[in-house]
């Protein structure tokens, strides 16, 4: 009987896996799952420790979804990569394993591991990659010189031409197997920080990733273009700590909002067609990460960006992480982030703005700080948005467009009922002076536990458009 082995990395479901699926359509084959985890390489790229318990719990999920099918889930951990190779190597002996079955991985590490492991089970064992995490695979999608496009819009064009023609079908979980009952044994904790995830705002699970997704799609999927920029209202779907660690599909998300919205594809300027063009925002940051591996080392895609004179982090850089900048929408952003682990998409942009634009800090500090609080943690999207609000990536905001912090508060927070939800400190501030609270307290003579703007706007911004252009001056 061959034995077949699955690994799971960052596809913690049972259905619509490629992977998985592949593994099992030989009903005579025996198969056997496995997570190997690695805090030693997670610690290195700054992983939230909520979002490895995130992971952790979905495991749980996952181990009963796969017993259930008579599939056993064997678990290991060790520093990083390499060690998981040399471990994955020895495992494959010992239990016989003829196929190797995975589902790829984009980021340059997690390919040099896999083309390493290739090499070391060459001879030994069949290795089976698939392309899971994309409604294309990377390098599907291209001009017609065959490059990766640099532009969005293009790419989403030329996108959705393939994506009408492509199998974009979701796979059913599989059957479960004629080979006995396996045992449950329970999977340590990690040896990775612990931090408590709020399992009734992000419960864990493809069953709970699922659920959140048909509503999102029946219910406000049509309203997602009027809602999805007011930070205050529940707009958007938050699928995103689902997506990030694959305990669900894109392909799976493509499918419901087609089965609710039958004409999505024709009505472009539905709600419908909004959400999937954002999921087409998170194809776009990982195939150009494929295009452009440099991406993967921190490198700015706009290369004289790199002589922009970034000040040291300072107390400045640690009063932004700690929501006290005295910018009320910037505060109330980095505390929802720095309690949940999920921050709205158009605080992301004002809040990297305001790192890199007026305290002039490089973005790689905020790309990390991110990374190490955010339950959806996701290197192509959090490297892609930074470099978006950075102006160094690719199809950026220019670097000459700064956010009024105070306005972009006016404008997506009107009434600042985000803001004191998050800010307890200017509950009392009325609304016409809820962006300006400095203000307000100076005029009526009031103290608050609350800090004054760390610094001028409109000084900020004039020193940050000088020194962006000295830097292209002299690149
Ligand atoms: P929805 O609005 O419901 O969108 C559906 C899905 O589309 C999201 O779950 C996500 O997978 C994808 N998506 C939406 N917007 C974007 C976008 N701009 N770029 C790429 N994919 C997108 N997203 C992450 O998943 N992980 C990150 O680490 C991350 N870091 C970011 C950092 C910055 C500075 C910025 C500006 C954006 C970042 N984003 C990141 C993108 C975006 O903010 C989140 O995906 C979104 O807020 C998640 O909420 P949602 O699931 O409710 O999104």
């Amino acid at each position: 009987m061959p034995t077949h082995l699955v690994w799971f990395r960052n596809d913690l479901r049972t259905i619509d896996n490629r992977a998985l699926h592949a593994a099992c359509e030989d009903p005579a084959a025996r198969v056997l799952a496995l997570f190997i985890a690695t805090p030693g390489q997670w610690a290195a790229h700054s992983m939230a420790p909520r979002q490895a318990s995130f992971i952790h719990q979905t495991l749980q999920h996952l181990q009963a979804a796969l017993a259930a099918k008579n599939i056993e889930l064997c678990y290991h951990q060790c520093d990083d990569f390499a060690a998981a190779n040399a471990w994955l190597v020895a495992f494959c002996r010992e239990q016989q394993v003829g196929t190797l079955f995975y589902n790829r991985q984009y980021e340059l590490n997690e390919q040099q591991r896999d083309a390493a492991l290739e090499q070391q089970l060459a001879g030994q064992v069949v290795c089976r990659a698939f392309d899971d995490s994309l409604l294309l695979p990377p390098g599907s999608v291209t001009t017609g010189n065959g490059e990766m496009y640099k532009v969005y819009t293009p790419f989403r064009n030329a996108f959705l031409r393939r994506l009408t023609a492509a199998d974009t079908r979701s796979l059913p979980a599989p059957r479960p197997r004629e080979q006995g009952d396996v045992p449950r044994h329970p999977l340590a904790p990690f040896d990775y920080p612990q931090q408590a995830v709020d399992e009734a705002q992000f419960p864990a699970g493809e069953e709970a990733a699922l659920a959140r997704l048909r509503a999102f799609c029946r219910e406000q999927a049509p309203d997602y273009l009027r809602q999805r920029d007011q930070p205050a209202l529940s707009g958007t779907s938050q699928i995103s700590p689902y997506l990030a660690i694959g305990a669900l599909s894109p392909r799976q998300c493509f499918n419901r909002l087609q089965a609710e919205c039958p004409r999505m594809l024709e009505q472009r300027d539905g709600g419908a067609f909004g959400w999937l063009n954002e999921l087409l925002w998170r194809e776009f940051y990982r195939h150009l990460l494929v295009a452009w591996p440099m991406l993967c080392k921190h490198q700015p895609f706009i290369r004289w960006t790199r002589f922009v004179p970034w000040h040291t982090p300072d107390e400045a850089f640690e009063a932004w992480k700690q929501g006290r900048t005295g910018y009320p929408i910037v505060d109330a952003a980095m505390r929802q982030m720095n309690q949940t682990g999920w921050m709205h998409n158009r605080l992301r942009m004002i809040t990297a703005s305001y790192l890199v634009k007026d305290l002039r800090i490089d973005w790689r500090e905020g790309e990390r700080y991110f990374m190490t609080q955010l339950l959806d943690g996701d290197y192509a999207a959090n490297n892609g948005g930074w470099q978006w609000a950075a102006s160094t990536g690719t199809d950026a905001t220019p670097y000459f467009r700064i956010f009024n912090p105070t306005t972009q508060g006016e404008r997506y927070d009107k009434q600042g009922d985000f803001i004191r939800r998050w800010v307890p400190e200017l509950a009392e501030v009325p609304e016409s002076a809820i962006h300006q609270p400095h203000r307000w307290a100076r005029e009526q003579q009031r103290v608050l536990d609350y800090p004054a703007p760390q610094v001028d706007h409109a000084t900020a911004r004039r020193e940050t458009l000088e020194a962006f252009e000295d830097a292209r001056r002299h690149a």
